[in-house]
């Protein structure tokens, strides 16, 4: 028996950093192979470990600038004074194809994609359970200078402001549960009426 066919779900996880949306964005993808992760472009120098195409497709701000004036980007935004912007192509082969992606971008990218997709983003807000916990979780990064984890602390509280435009929000309070929830958060979003494109051939079989 073949599945009926559906469009992709382009499901969007924000959070300020230090709330472990990549780390429940990478247990997700870890469980479901076939998740496609969407990676973005940016002008920031990659962190160790950081790999060209992986995490990030980095580009100088000449060559970001150029691919955004191309509308090779489906949306783009200036974070922490850098440009991050979401491939266009990749997204909407994608989600045509039936596969569902995962957005690890933040709020202004989400306005953006829910203009340029209304029909296909499922979003999600991740909180930490208190701003203290979220400084701790960011002072555990030896990734980031001091200076940078007060700038990212002010940033947050400036993500966080935008927690209620998002369709679904959890509090990551304890990271198991957490993921549970963001996968069934995701596989409802799966089930949306208007996303089974394929259910109307299915019924009309149903004939007797
Ligand atoms: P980081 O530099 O820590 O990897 O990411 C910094 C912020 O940029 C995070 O909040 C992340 O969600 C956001 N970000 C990453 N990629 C994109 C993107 O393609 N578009 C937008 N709007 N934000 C992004």
């Amino acid at each position: 028996m073949t599945r009926p066919s559906r469009r992709g779900v382009c499901f969007i996880i924000s959070a300020p950093s230090g709330a472990g949306k990549s780390t429940i964005a990478n247990a997700l993808r870890a469980s479901e192979p076939s998740l496609k992760h969407s990676v973005s472009v940016t002008t920031r120098q990659p962190r160790p470990g950081e790999v060209e195409g992986v995490h990030y497709h980095f580009r100088d701000l000449e060559n970001f600038r150029k691919m955004a004036e191309q509308g090779d980007l489906l949306e783009w935004a200036e974070v922490f004074g850098r440009g991050y912007g979401t491939p266009r192509k990749p997204v909407e082969e994608a989600l045509a194809a039936g596969h569902d992606m995962v957005f690890d971008i933040d709020w202004q990218g989400h306005r953006l994609m829910r203009q340029a997709l209304p029909d296909d983003v499922v979003s999600l807000f991740v909180l930490p359970p208190s701003l203290e916990e979220l400084e701790r979780r960011l002072h555990r990064r030896a990734s980031d200078h001091p200076e940078e984890i007060e700038k990212r602390m002010r940033a947050a509280l400036d993500e966080i402001s935008h927690w209620s435009e998002f369709d679904h929000v959890i509090v990551n309070n304890e990271l198991d549960a957490a993921i549970t929830q963001a996968r069934s958060v995701l596989q409802s979003a799966r089930q949306v009426t208007r996303r089974q494109t394929g259910i109307a051939d299915l019924v009309k079989t149903f004939t007797r």
